[in-house]
């Protein structure tokens, strides 16, 4: 740092399995050298450890001993509305974290077990965490708060926190970049469509509004997350079917969106059976375009003027049908899609046509390059 150069990366994948499969690449002189291991990976800590040692090993490591990483950032769903900033991880701050668990159980805890296992390995490193939720904290109060009893906001912190904060501030530092702008006059629209989606409006370099909001269940359609239905039909399915809570949980979390539609929540498989004329698959999409299509009008309703709509993460990059439908007859809002453009989006590329007032782009997102760019800033303030 600070030129954000990769000198490797890598992937620990099947955790308390007993085929861990560890990927490690090594980035030199231009060339990647991939090194492969499958071996059972008992813990995140087993898992990490293994991790500090690949980064140091005589054959494929990129540094002598690990006291030479001077910054360790970690991405941290959770901050609540106790984190708005990134943020050195002090004692106070693991605390802090581990109280933020509540909110998000499924990932706040393995965050400290990286956290805790990272201060471990790398003693000598200070260890940053870069929070999911930080960046929607600009989201003003009649955009986070829902209209419930104020009790339930006062006593259980119910309100909007939003996710993919790290990808959105990315996006939206690109576009300002693309465009020329500075970021604090940049308006823009992040699309982040990968397994989990999410939307944000970008006003000045600063999200205004974001749609996931307690949780990461409401919003886009997503791939196995149902988005935002009527809250009602919870208490229908659980009160008159007879469904417990914990079922319709999981359903709703795990077997609804592109999933509970077509079966599976693999979008090029369902761009595929939708080409071979599968009329499921194809209604499927619809849906899903429908619901981008649907924040993105009211987005720039609330942005007032918009400069660019940016598609980002696995579907945002990779489905020109996808983008198609989602912006496609928003000519009205000042959206013009090029589709041959569109078609052959390879990267970074603009996707609009000369004359559309709202530039459409897509953008691979980076989320490591923003931790490591946070995480620096930070520290050499
Ligand atoms: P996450 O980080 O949320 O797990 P990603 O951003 O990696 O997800 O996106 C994963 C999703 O991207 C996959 O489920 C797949 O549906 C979709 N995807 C990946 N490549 C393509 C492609 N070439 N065409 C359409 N969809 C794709």
């Amino acid at each position: 740092m600070p030129e954000g150069t990769v000198l490797c990366s890598g992937l620990i994948e099947e955790i308390g399995e007993n085929n861990g499969k560890i990927t490690h690449k090594r980035l030199s002189n231009g060339k990647k050298e991939v090194y492969t291991d499958e071996a059972p990976i008992l813990n995140h800590q087993t898992g990490m450890r293994k991790l500090a040692d690949l980064l140091s090993d005589e054959k494929h490591g990129v540094i002598q001993s690990s006291s030479e990483v001077d910054l360790v950032g970690h991405r941290v769903v959770h901050g609540g509305e106790e984190f708005a900033d990134t943020t050195f991880i002090t004692d106070e701050a693991i605390k802090t974290i581990d109280k933020l668990s509540a909110l998000a159980p499924l990932h706040n805890p393995s965050n400290l077990i990286g956290i805790r296992m990272a201060k471990k390995v790398f003693p000598e490193a200070k260890q940053i965490g870069v929070f999911d939720t930080a960046y929607h904290q600009s989201i003003p109060e009649f955009a986070y708060k829902y209209a419930i009893p104020n009790k339930l906001y006062n006593e259980y912190g119910i309100r909007v926190y939003g996710f993919h904060g790290t990808s959105h501030k990315y996006i939206a530092t690109k576009t300002a970049e693309i465009l020329g702008k500075p970021l604090e006059e940049t308006n823009l629209i992040s699309v982040h469509l990968g397994n989990g989606a999410s939307i944000t409006a970008i006003k000045n370099g600063k999200s205004i509004d974001t749609s996931l909001g307690f949780t990461t269940v409401g919003g886009l359609v997503m791939g196995t997350r149902s988005g935002d239905i009527d809250p009602g039909v919870i208490f229908y399915l659980n009160e008159e079917a007879g469904i417990p809570m914990n079922e319709l949980k999981n359903t709703l979390y795990k077997e609804s969106g592109m999933k509970g539609l077509t079966g599976t929540n693999d979008l090029r498989i369902i761009e595929e059976d939708a080409q071979n004329g599968k009329e499921e698959a194809r209604k499927a999409l619809e849906i899903y375009g429908y619901r981008v299509k649907k924040y993105i009008g009211a987005y720039t309703a609330i942005l007032g003027k918009t400069d660019a709509v940016v598609f980002t993460a696995g579907v945002g990059e990779n489905s020109p049908d996808i983008r198609e439908m989602s912006i496609d007859g928003l000519g009205q809002c000042g959206v013009k899609l090029n589709k041959e453009a569109n078609r052959n989006a390879k990267g970074t590329t603009l996707i609009s046509e000369e004359s559309s007032p709202i530039k459409v782009y897509v953008i691979p997102t980076n989320e490591e390059l923003e931790i490591a760019n946070q995480a620096y800033a930070l520290a050499t303030e």
